[in-house]
């Protein structure tokens, strides 16, 4: 079980958030430009990495707001905790 420390709310249980995926995918600025391959890519194809991850949470059962973390997919360890919109850590 992770203790996930939300941003506004401090460390809660896990249990209380939802998992939102990798974060920072951006939509394309002109959708209809893109090829079927590429629109594919970005709706479908998202890093699957053995170590740091940059993922999306939402803390469903308290403030409800989304979030970011980044977390380490071996050891489940989350090393920051980051607001939407805000830059991700250097080097993450
Ligand atoms: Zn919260």
């Amino acid at each position: 079980m992770l203790l996930i420390d939300c941003p506004w709310c401090g460390p809660r249980d896990q249990s209380e958030f939802a998992y939102g995926g990798e974060a920072h995918i951006v939509r394309p600025r002109d959708p209809l430009s893109l090829s079927d391959a590429e629109w594919a890519d970005y709706l479908f194809m998202r890093a699957n990495p053995k170590g740091t991850h940059r993922e999306q949470w939402c803390h469903q059962h308290g403030c409800r707001r989304w979030f970011n973390v980044v977390r380490d997919t071996v050891t489940y360890r989350i090393t920051h905790v980051y607001k939407v919109g805000e830059p991700p850590p250097q080097g993450k």
